[in-house]
């Protein structure tokens, strides 16, 4: 049996499994083979430069950040295994988990977890997409948008709620005009985040309106093919930039019914900490944090989720200190519980 298990393979189950194997923990981290449609590595495989993660003051190609990453997690003694984690049973500890291809076997089992399974931007599946993602069109206006072919060119969002506006508003720094496309006649985001987006004066703002197809050269994405869903009108918009902001999906189907979540999917901690609903089990990056989802905040998280466990699993061998509210299956849809460890109390 595993004193503990990370799962998974991006930045925070990264900086996790660095903690852990310091404190000669030994971890093991499944790193998916192409789990939720993501190469082992996360999200960051999928970009080119990332230009925010500091100590890399001219920027670090996403996939050589990864490697390093995984290279560090692997010097300090992660056992690192390119395999898909399919099933779980978070009922009672240790925790019995399977193995995708191998459900038939006997369960592998741990004390611990953490959960790092990450998140995947929705995308539109536009004709054109395919061919102008990432040399136009991108899940994020944060990571993509200072890039030159966006510097004073017209730039494009899709969606009606906060991210929407806060990518907008983000980009007005780079682009010479930012239109807003939003598919009802209102928008989702909240009073002071639709305050600041129509006010903005290098913001339109489009209600009703869809994209029906990315057009470019070839090589970038140069307009959008829009309609007015009301009027059946179809225009053509000039569009260097399209940024979707039509939400994420956390990857958490694998955990359905086992662990609290909100409405949304995500995984419920308890604020500040990794703590989930289940005692043993914690949760770091993208899948529990609807907000940031950040490669640098993902790694903070996966440092807290390490540290917590740790100190469980200290806690748990000096039989010094019993849960002082145990996790029931019937708080799986409630609040996350608190425990002895969690700082909060
Ligand atoms: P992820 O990176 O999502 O990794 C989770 C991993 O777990 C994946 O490899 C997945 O395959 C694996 N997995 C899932 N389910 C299972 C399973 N059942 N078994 C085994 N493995 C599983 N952030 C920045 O800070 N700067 C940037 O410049 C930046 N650029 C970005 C560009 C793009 C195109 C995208 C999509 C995101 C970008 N981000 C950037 C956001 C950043 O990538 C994420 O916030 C960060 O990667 C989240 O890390 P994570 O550890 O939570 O999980
Ligand atoms: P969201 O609130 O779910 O909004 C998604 C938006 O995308 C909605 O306007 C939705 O339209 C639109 N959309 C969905 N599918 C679409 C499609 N196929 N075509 C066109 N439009 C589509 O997601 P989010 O904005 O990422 O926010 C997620 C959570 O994080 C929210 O709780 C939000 O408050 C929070 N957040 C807060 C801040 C902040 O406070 N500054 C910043 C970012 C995120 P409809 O409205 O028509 O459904």
């Amino acid at each position: 049996m595993h004193s503990k298990v990370v799962s998974n393979s991006g930045p925070a189950a990264h900086t996790a499994a660095v903690y852990l194997a310091r404190a000669e923990l030994k971890p093991v981290m499944y790193e998916g083979m192409l789990a939720n449609g993501i190469a082992a590595g996360g999200q960051l495989t999928t970009t080119t430069d990332v230009e925010n993660y500091p100590g890399f003051p001219n920027g670090i190609s996403g996939q050589e950040l990864m490697e390093a990453m995984r290279e560090q997690s692997a010097r300090f003694g992660t056992e690192i295994i390119t395999e898909t984690v399919s099933k779980v049973d978070l009922s009672e500890r240790p925790f019995k988990y399977w193995l995708e291809y191998s459900e038939d076997a006997a369960p592998h089992t741990a004390d611990t977890l953490i959960i790092a399974t990450g998140a995947s931007a929705r995308r539109l599946n536009l004709p054109g997409e395919e061919k102008y993602w990432q040399s136009g069109i991108s899940a994020c206006a944060v990571c993509d948008g200072a890039v030159p072919i966006f510097r004073n060119k017209p730039l494009a969002v899709i969606g009606g709620g906060d991210s929407a506006a806060e990518e907008a508003i983000f980009l007005t720094k780079y682009g010479s005009k930012v239109t807003v496309l939003v598919r009802k006649d209102k928008l989702r985001a909240s009073n002071i985040m639709a305050k600041r987006l129509t006010a903005h004066p290098k913001v339109e703002i489009l209600y009703n309106t869809v994209a029906t197809e990315a057009k470019g050269d070839g090589r970038l994405l140069q307009n959008l093919t829009i309609k007015n869903v009301v009027t059946g009108e179809i225009s053509e918009l000039p569009a260097n930039g399209l940024f979707y902001a039509v939400g994420h999906e956390p990857a958490t189907s694998l955990f359905k019914n086992q662990i609290a979540t909100d409405e949304d999917g995500y995984i419920k901690t308890t604020p500040g900490t990794s703590y989930t609903s289940v005692k043993g089990v914690f949760a770091a990056g993208d899948v529990q944090d609807k907000r940031y989802r950040q490669a640098i905040t993902s790694a903070g998280s996966g440092c807290i989720a390490a540290l917590e466990a740790e100190r469980l699993l200290a806690e748990e061998e000096e039989d010094a200190s019993e849960p002082i509210i145990e996790a029931k299956k019937s708080e799986v849809n409630g609040a996350a519980p608190q425990y002895k460890t969690n700082p909060m109390i």
